[in-house]
């Protein structure tokens, strides 16, 4: 099996996407405010209660370790909400691939409103990007390493043309301001 290599013409695609993709990085997004929480407690009963969470949409992300053959990984986020005693709770968790769960945060009301780092825009905002960046990263290296697309890239007729295609889509929704 050999891997597909962008054409000169898709090259020139990739550099003004890498390009588009850095400057949006730039913006900054906005962290879980006091607003946002307001907003929140108006969709949460009186009194006590407890919500489960259940994982979101997986967003993909680089490790950058070089120990890792794959490089790309999933992970999806949730939080279980929940008010005992009067004393608002969020706890935010993330899960991988493999169903581990993990406990990222614990906030109770009063404590910092940054500890809500999977609430905020700063990870809601990434999600789009992070699927460009794979996309763009599969069309270069002619490799699926999340196993994303239906068929294998050899199954493919042009494998970097449909993950440039599928990058600018990622780009087109993220300007659209969607979220996960
Ligand atoms: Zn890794």
């Amino acid at each position: 099996m050999s891997l597909q290599k962008p054409s000169n013409h898709e090259q020139g695609q990739l550099v003004a996407l890498w390009s588009e993709l850095n400057n949006r990085k730039r913006t900054s997004p906005k962290p879980f405010s006091s607003a946002d929480l307001e907003v929140l407690k108006t969709h949460i009963p009186e009194g006590d209660f407890t919500w489960g969470g259940e994982p979101g949409e997986w967003h993909v992300y680089s490790c950058g370790d070089k120990d890792c053959d794959r490089q790309w990984h999933l992970v999806a986020y949730y939080e279980d909400i929940s008010r005992n005693n009067g004393v608002l709770t969020i706890d935010g968790y993330s899960v991988d691939e493999d169903g581990n769960h993990d406990l990222d945060f614990e906030w109770h009301d009063g404590d910092d409103l940054s500890e809500l780092y999977s609430m905020s825009e700063e990870i809601q905002s990434a999600f789009f990007l992070g699927w460009a960046e794979y996309w763009i990263n599969a069309a270069e290296t002619g490799l699926d390493p999340c196993s994303i697309a239906i068929d294998t890239p050899s199954k493919h007729d042009n494998w970097p043309k449909f993950c440039i295609n599928a990058a600018k889509n990622m780009l087109v929704y993220d300007s659209k301001g969607e979220t996960a």
